[in-house]
């Protein structure tokens, strides 16, 4: 977050409590800057119903990256049958993507933000239990998390009939052991369970069948810190933030040689040429900008021609990437494609749960041929078996969105540097 860029209460509904010296808001000075104030308006004045009406209207999308509505996905959650039946809401705080760091800081400076948005939730679905799933390596917000929920629990803002609401509430953090599959929601829900974190088969679908086999509704931790401002405001103020048909604002950024890589809180439809010159002050003396991912790792690289786009999720997906989580990486002209998409495709192969064959082989076979192209040994059919091979591994080829994420940016660098694997053949 960049101390010079004012954030106001109007304009930057996730941002605007940050304090300049980037400590942790606690909980009193979150009550006094307007907290907890929408979950007490909603559990006192608003049905469950209410709520999901009100972020469907708000046009909430998931900011985890695949942009799907949050209040349609709270609506899919059935009726209860069942008194006593538990139902869980799962935040997803598991942020492995390489160049994402986003919900960590929300969940450092904003932990009761993010807290309220879980009570909020909870509330519109009626969920009893909630457990944070927070990365393992986020040892800083392991600690502010525990303290953060300790504060809440003394607050009386978690626990039974709740502000005298009659609604009951518990919120666990579990933090994982550290796996990129982890982040797709039925691997979560599989490794909350102590299991193996593979993908489960759908459907069922978690809002049926998920954690112990309850309904469960999973959201990303932005998704959530969204969730209060948007019942305290209204849903007209938060339309009115974004200027594309996506709604309210995003956290987006821009990482690499960049003279100033950073975070920002952005209304939707700012263009990537506005944050990488106007916030990330352009590329650092010497360098050009050569390509660009939109939205972390596994999104397909987009070119300079492309800098005018607009940041939203249609926009993006219709010029051939995926906004994904919006924190961009430049990537300057003096970085060989080659070695940079075997970089990532490591990773990719790497972090494969195994499950299904075309993943599993098919990753370590694309590391291995871009293995010998980045060495200049490449045989003359190394590109067309690396294009065969993502077709293999394309949409609808495996089991979970891992494969068609990981060979994005290999499909996208040959389309637009072909040359530099050609260089690579002996
Ligand atoms: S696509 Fe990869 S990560 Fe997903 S289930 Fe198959 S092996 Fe696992």
């Amino acid at each position: 977050m960049n101390n010079k860029i004012v954030r106001m209460e109007e304009t930057h509904p996730l941002t605007w409590r940050i304090r300049d010296d980037k400590k942790t808001i606690w909980i009193k000075e979150y009550c006094n800057k307007n907290g907890y104030n929408a979950f007490k308006k909603a559990i006192h004045q608003n049905t469950p119903e209410d709520i999901i009406s009100l972020v469907k209207e708000s046009g909430l999308k998931g900011r985890g990256g695949a942009g799907f509505s949050t209040g349609l996905k709270w609506s899919l959650m059935p009726n209860i049958t069942n008194n006593q039946e538990h139902r869980y809401l799962l935040c997803n705080a598991d942020e492995m993507e390489p160049g994402t760091y986003k919900d960590r800081l929300l969940i450092e400076y904003l932990p009761h933000q993010l807290i309220e948005g879980i009570l909020l939730s909870a509330f519109a679905i009626k969920a009893t239990r909630g457990y944070i799933f927070l990365r393992g390596e986020y040892v800083k917000g392991e600690h502010i998390l525990r303290q953060a929920i300790q504060e809440a629990i003394h607050f009386g803002y978690i626990g039974c009939n709740i502000l005298n609401s009659g609604f009951n509430f518990d919120l666990f953090l579990h933090t994982g052991a550290g796996r990129y599959i982890c982040g797709e929601e039925t691997a979560l829900i599989n490794s909350l369970e102590g299991r193996r974190a593979n993908p489960r088969f759908k459907p069922p679908f978690p809002a049926t069948f998920g954690l112990w086999g309850k309904p469960t509704c999973v959201n990303n931790v932005e998704t959530l810190s969204n969730v209060p401002s948007i019942v305290l405001n209204g849903t007209n103020w938060y339309k009115k933030l974004s200027k594309s048909s996506d709604t309210g604002t995003k956290l987006m950024g821009f990482s690499g040689k960049v003279k100033n890589p950073g975070v920002w809180e952005l209304p939707f439809g700012i263009s990537a040429r506005e944050i990488l010159e106007d916030y990330a002050l352009g590329m650092q003396s010497g360098l050009s900008l050569k390509a660009w991912q939109p939205g972390g790792a596994g999104t397909d690289f987009f070119t300079q021609k492309h800098l005018d786009l607009s940041m939203d999720f249609s926009t993006i997906s219709q010029a051939g990437s995926r906004l994904g989580t919006a924190l961009a990486m430049a990537v300057d002209n003096q970085i060989n494609m080659v070695s940079l998409v075997h970089n990532i495709e490591k990773f990719f192969a790497r972090e494969s749960c195994g499950l299904c064959t075309p993943c599993r082989d098919g990753l370590p076979w694309i590391v291995k041929i871009l293995h010998t192209l980045k060495n200049k040994k490449g045989q003359s059919n190394d590109i067309e078996n690396l294009e065969r091979l993502c077709i293999s591994l394309s949409p609808g080829k495996t089991f979970c969105a891992h494969a068609p994420g990981a060979i994005a940016p290999l499909q996208s660098a040959i389309k637009y540097f072909r040359s530099e694997f050609e260089n690579g053949i002996l």
